[in-house]
């Protein structure tokens, strides 16, 4: 029995102040859940984290990593100064960053790597367009990206990874996967992870992202491949967040 976690991404949202709060609130509502909790913060923000959280049971980590381990790259932030500030996890491959930073799937493979070298758990991100969606492309892409970064992980390295499955039509946009169409993309992934790594692969947590809201929470966390949420908009409201968490 796979256990669930609920990832909150922030993307480029915060301050000092705000996080405060926000942090406070989810800390002061989560007594007795049994799901893994953590947030994804801008990097500016991890001292932060690491100071309030400290001592929680609410894990905290980054939204991108290097794929380099240090030196002459300026701007990068490199998995060893992640670790210095007691991250989990780390986020690779998300949508906006494919997206907008023209990042490859073998880059993403990269960094699920460096990530992992340091004791990092990276979160996967997967994801078909609109588009691709309907040109009946769904399980290529995905695939596609996901064997990108197992084919660099030996096989017993794949139950240390979380894969995140979002389609990028849902991602901010209010429209969600039907619960259906998030369990067979999941399904599909999972057969991926079982065709590389055998049993192992039953422990890997493939979360769903994509607007995902306490209304919508239960049902998509009801079905039998969906170990968890990856949340943006809901996760910055420690309410909504917290009804999510709840709905687990
Ligand atoms: P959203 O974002 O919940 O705002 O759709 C999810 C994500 O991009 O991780």
């Amino acid at each position: 029995m796979r256990s669930k976690l609920i990832v909150g991404n922030w993307k480029m949202n915060g301050s000092r102040a705000a996080n405060a709060a926000l942090l406070e609130g989810i800390a002061a509502g989560i007594d007795g859940v049994q799901s893994a909790i953590a947030v994804c913060v801008p990097a500016p923000y991890l001292q932060q984290c690491e100071d309030t959280l400290k001592g929680s049971t609410i894990a905290w980590g980054a939204q991108d990593v290097s794929a380099y381990e240090g030196g002459a790259y300026t701007g990068e932030v490199c998995a060893k100064m992640l670790c210095d500030f007691a991250c989990r996890y780390v986020i690779v491959g998300h949508s906006e960053r494919r997206a907008y930073h023209g990042e490859s799937s073998e880059l993403v493979a990269k960094k699920a790597l460096a990530a992992m070298k340091e004791g990092l758990t990276p979160i996967v991100c997967v994801g078909e367009t609109l588009e691709q969606r309907e040109a009946g492309q769904t399980f290529d892409v995905v695939g596609a990206q996901l064997g990108a970064v197992l084919a660099q992980l030996p096989p017993a390295a794949v139950e240390k990874i979380v894969v995140a499955y979002e389609p990028v039509w849902a991602i901010g946009t209010g429209k969600t996967a039907t619960p259906e169409m998030a369990q067979e993309v999941h399904a599909r992934l999972r057969a991926q992870l079982q065709a590389r790594a055998g049993e192992a692969a039953d422990s890997v947590a493939i979360l769903y992202g994509g607007s995902m809201k306490p209304d919508n929470a239960r049902e998509l966390l009801a079905r039998p491949d969906i170990d968890g949420g990856l949340i943006g908009g809901a996760a910055l409201k420690a309410q909504d967040f917290l009804a999510i968490i709840h709905a687990a």
